[in-house]
């Protein structure tokens, strides 16, 4: 073997060198866009839009996150594609925080249609027929027959219900309310779980009664699954359907707002 030369070292470093100026070069590199997103993650009102799946007929499932903090809310609207008021105050609420900071501490997330489909049809189920409001793995869900309330062949056998039940995995919220839209007169702020003092928040913003049960089973909805089963916090907000669509986000605006930011908007109703 050849012994070492001062060249010979030099060759064998020279490559080495280059290596570790192109992996430092590459570090400086991706070290940079990180720390922009976590700056931007660490900001009080940043948002962050994610899509959380896809429907029957491929149409994306949206997320919009405000805030990082560790109380977590949860707002879904457009279960049921019918009920064209809860989804139309779920994007109200998604402009309303765009433009009102929330306070730190919170992260509210919104999916506003989570079942696409029938938003887009304005029909209650999604495209297989099935009510994603009964297809919730929940302890009671069970079979049904085809109709208004199918909840499909299995529990959680539709993309809207896995796309829901990873969302609620992946944000872990202390609260969620989902908003929906029933004939005038049973409009409420029905609850499941620990959500009483929720309700009564939202009461006396609203002026809706508060309800613990809709008068009629809901084998497999979100209530069950989320409030019953898992104890989540879970608010069904139940506005007039005959209501018009602004109507129905003016009545809510306040109550929603303090729902989702602990506090009353500044700036009046
Ligand atoms: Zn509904």
């Amino acid at each position: 073997m050849p012994r070492a030369t001062p060249q010979s070292i030099l060759a064998l470093s020279a490559p080495l060198l280059l290596e570790v100026l192109v992996l430092f070069l590459a570090g400086c590199r991706s070290a940079r866009p990180a720390e922009s997103v976590s700056a931007t993650a660490l900001a009080p009102n940043a948002v962050q839009q994610t899509t959380i799946g896809r429907s029957v007929e491929d149409r994306p499932i949206e997320m919009i996150r405000f805030g990082s903090g560790p109380h977590v809310i949860l707002v879904i609207g457009g279960i049921h594609g019918s009920e064209a008021g809860g989804f139309y105050v779920a994007e109200r609420l998604v402009e309303q925080l765009r433009a009102t900071p929330i306070p730190a501490g919170r992260t509210v997330a919104v999916i506003p249609r989570a079942n696409p489909d029938g938003c887009a049809r304005h029909v209650r189920a999604n495209a297989h027929g099935v009510d994603i409001n009964r297809n919730f793995p929940a302890a009671n869900w069970a079979k049904s027959r085809r109709g208004s309330y199918y909840g499909g062949l299995a529990a959680l056998s539709e993309p809207e219900t896995v796309a829901l039940t990873q969302a609620i995995e992946q944000t872990n919220p202390e609260l969620i309310i989902s908003l929906h839209s029933i004939e005038a007169g049973r409009h409420c702020n029905n609850f499941d779980g620990p959500a009483a003092d929720v309700a009564a928040e939202l009461a006396a913003r609203n002026h809706y009664p508060v309800t613990r049960t809709m008068g009629y089973a809901t084998p497999g909805s979100l209530g069950s699954y989320a409030g019953v089963d898992r104890h989540i916090a879970t608010i069904t907000l139940e506005l007039p359907r005959t209501l018009p669509d602004a109507q129905a986000w003016s009545q809510n605006r306040q109550a929603l707002w303090f729902a989702v930011a602990g506090e009353d908007l500044a700036n009046g109703p």
